[in-house]
């Protein structure tokens, strides 16, 4: 079985590289596993199982529990979106016998790491009949890839010099798209049926090509693109789909989130009030909506916001404090706070929920591990989790560490993911 969810995991990734992929197979998970499209229900009772897809790009999933909803959710938050390059809306330029496409990078990215790695094209634009097409091109070992150069060492002698954020810069990250001088386009468009005119009005990301491997002898790392935060979206969404819908106290949900790596902004992430109106549908259905009925839902509600944490990396051995760094394969990665310097934007879990918590998991098998990102004054990070605090929300960070963290062939303990697992299983069922 463990096995078969690490397979499965690998097999997601592979097939999910954007937000809309990623969100598009979990709903078609949802539907294959009884859940139901919630703007089709007119009715909610216990034991159903409701989804919200939100402008394929977000994705809310929920069993319905045996307590009013005002009682408290217990939610799983986690995001589907990964740092990458967006194609600009004026992206294609000739320069001599090349074609070009400017890009413009999405979250954050050391940028000299995605020079010289083959990356593929995904996302939606418009063919020639004015059809709205998806593009998936460079996943297939048949398809051609596309690559950001990088200058060769012999005359490199100024770039070596420079400091290492300024060696590729955000200009320089233009992918190489042919050697057909000015036919580039009418070839986009007969070999691919896209319409290069479109593109302003299009969505299109690139992304690493590499697919899922296991790393080191022992085969105990996942080595892939989109880890962050990929991991914990799949790991909790098979924890959903595999608790018994019929004994469930409370009503489970699990958020999968577009936007976090740029700020949760938009209505597609966190901070919109998306989730408030499922929620407020949700009661309504049920007939048990009150005004304040929703806030008083957060206030009882529980909530891991899953997302990966930096792990202890031997060959950066000084950023880290070793009493409290993640560790791969140590098990699922619980922060109490994350945040920069003297714990500034941090959302602080109350240590009465933490204390709860822990005794649950120590009534069980699961390996665990509590932990910080890096050294106090070097640096720092957050996560969804500050939102739903802010809404009464008991909150904490719990997720994977994770090696090589948003770069674009990130690493991940096998052990961790299916901690990972128990853990979030035995927090839906609570
Ligand atoms: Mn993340
Ligand atoms: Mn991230």
């Amino acid at each position: 079985m463990e096995e078969d969810l690490l397979y499965s995991y690998m097999n997601f990734l592979n097939n999910s590289k954007t937000e809309r992929e990623a969100a598009k197979n979990i709903k078609e998970l949802l539907d294959n596993n009884g859940f139901k499209d919630f703007n089709e229900v007119t009715e909610v009772k216990k034991g159903d199982k409701i989804y919200f897809y939100n402008k394929n790009k977000s994705i809310f999933a929920a069993i319905i529990g045996e307590e009013p909803l005002y009682n408290g959710m217990n939610i799983i938050g986690s995001h589907i979106d990964s740092p990458r390059l967006d194609l600009r809306p004026n992206p294609l330029y000739n320069k001599d016998t090349l074609n070009m496409f400017k890009t413009h990078y999405y979250g954050g990215i050391k940028k000299y790491q995605w020079v010289t790695i083959p990356l593929s094209m995904h996302g939606i634009c418009k063919d020639t009949n004015g059809n709205i097409i998806n593009i998936s091109i460079g996943e297939d070992e048949n398809d051609p890839i596309f690559v950001i150069s990088d200058l060769l060492p012999h005359l490199a002698q100024n770039q070596m010099e420079k400091k290492l954020k300024e060696g590729i810069s955000g200009e320089d990250l233009n992918i190489l798209v042919g050697n057909s001088g000015g036919n580039i386009s009418k070839i986009i468009e007969e070999k691919y049926g896209i319409n290069t005119k479109e593109f302003m009005v299009s969505e299109i990301e690139f992304v690493p090509s590499f697919k899922a491997r296991f790393a080191g002898f022992d085969k105990k790392v996942i080595c892939a693109y989109g880890q962050d935060d990929k991991s914990c979206a799949y790991a909790s969404l098979k924890a959903l789909l595999s608790i018994d819908s019929n004994n469930l106290k409370h009503t489970a949900v699990c958020m999968f989130l577009d936007k976090e790596e740029i700020g949760s902004e938009g209505n597609t992430g966190m901070k919109s009030n998306i989730f408030d109106y499922f929620l407020n549908e949700l009661m309504n259905k049920k007939q048990e909506n009150f005004i304040g009925g929703a806030l008083k839902s957060y206030m009882n509600s529980k909530m891991l916001s899953a997302d990966v944490n930096g792990a202890y990396d031997p060959n950066f051995d000084d950023v880290f404090e070793k009493n409290n760094a993640g560790y791969l394969g140590k098990g699922i990665n619980f922060c109490k706070y994350t945040g920069s310097r003297g714990k500034s934007s941090a959302s602080d879990a109350n240590a009465e929920y933490l204390m709860s918590l822990k005794e649950k998991l120590d009534n069980t098998d699961i390996k665990y591990q509590f932990t910080e990102m890096g050294k106090i004054d070097i640096g720092g990070g957050g996560t969804i989790s500050f939102i739903l605090a802010d809404k009464g929300v008991e909150v904490v960070d719990c997720g994977f560490p994770v090696l090589s963290m948003h770069s674009p062939y990130e690493m991940l303990s096998t052990d961790d993911f299916i901690n990972g697992f128990k853990t979030y299983k035995m927090f839906l069922e609570l």
